[in-house]
């Protein structure tokens, strides 16, 4: 019965259960969410692990409904998946990290993720394009995060798009590493710039000799293909140590910092400019 409520169902159906009515007025409160620019996005930095600065900083959505309080990314990215809103959310979150970028030291990036359905729409690279002039931002100083489930349709055409975004001088970067399907073949296609492993396998990198051998394996993959890697969900100091040792090139997490608003952003990367 929990299927029942999806597709563009108009009418009152009494069959429809409390769950489904429930995602109905989620759907719809996000959709005026969406249109209001409501979800903002929060900022977490990402550093070298040799020298420690921060060279990067990835941009999360955050959306804070007005009666039930914060609902996390996970829930309302696969809802604006599912129902249509996430090209314009995606472009809308996108425009707002790179005009917030451009406050920050030239020597910090931005990285935002896309969702595999902002591929579909056949012209992404122009959206991206234009984003960048409107807000002045190099190509150069942006990320793209894609993942594993990149290819849902036309696999020459996604790869043709990402060549394209490449081409401007944008960065391209494999999330949630391992944890997909059918991805060390993309490695053949496309020259991405960074690999970030997913923190299920940082979790376990101090106390399973499985979770060190693969972060390894990809760390030397990443040697021979030219990518750095990304060590994302990062909370212990013993979990940097391995990681470090292993030869990842940056680091992401709590043990660092959580994600920031604009404005602690902003005061973190000017404090260090200052320095
Ligand atoms: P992700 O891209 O893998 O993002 C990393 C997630 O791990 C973020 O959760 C981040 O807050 C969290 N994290 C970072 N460091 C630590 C740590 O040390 N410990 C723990 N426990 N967690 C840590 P968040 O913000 O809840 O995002 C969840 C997922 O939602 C993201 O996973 C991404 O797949 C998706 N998402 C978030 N923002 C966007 C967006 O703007 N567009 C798209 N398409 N997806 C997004
Ligand atoms: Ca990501
Ligand atoms: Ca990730
Ligand atoms: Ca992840």
């Amino acid at each position: 019965a929990k299927e029942r409520g999806r597709g563009s169902v108009c009418c009152f159906d009494p069959e429809m259960d409390e769950a489904s009515r429930d995602r109905r007025t989620l759907e719809a409160d996000l959709r005026t969410a969406v249109a209001d620019g409501d979800i903002k996005l929060v900022y977490q930095p990402v550093l070298s692990a040799l020298t420690g600065e921060i060279t990067s900083v990835e941009a999360l959505a955050r959306w804070s409904h007005p009666k039930k309080g914060p609902i996390p990314p996970d829930v309302f990215i696969p809802l604006a998946e599912e129902c249509g809103l996430i090209r314009t959310l995606g472009e809308a979150l996108l425009r707002l990290a790179c005009s917030d970028a451009v406050w920050w030291p030239s020597s910090v990036r931005v990285a935002v993720n896309l969702s595999p359905l902002q591929f579909q729409s056949g012209d992404l690279s122009q959206t991206v394009e234009s984003v960048l002039q409107d807000t002045g931002l190099a190509a150069n100083r942006l990320q793209l995060e894609v993942t594993e489930g990149l290819v849902i349709r036309d696999v020459e055409r996604t790869f043709m798009e990402l060549e394209r975004l490449r081409a401007l001088g944008i960065q391209i970067l494999m999330d949630d590493f391992g944890v997909g399907y059918s991805s060390l073949s993309y490695f053949q296609r496309f020259p991405f710039d960074k690999v970030k492993i997913d923190k299920s396998f940082v979790d376990h990198i101090t106390t399973s000799r499985a979770s060190r051998a693969i972060v390894q394996a990809v760390v030397g993959l990443g040697e021979q293909l030219g990518m750095g890697i990304v060590a994302e969900g990062v909370e212990t100091e013993e979990q940097m140590h391995a990681l470090v040792a292993a030869g990842c090139t940056h680091l992401q997490g709590y043990l660092f910092s959580k994600p920031l608003t604009t404005i602690e952003m902003d005061e973190r990367l000017s404090a260090l400019h200052d320095a």
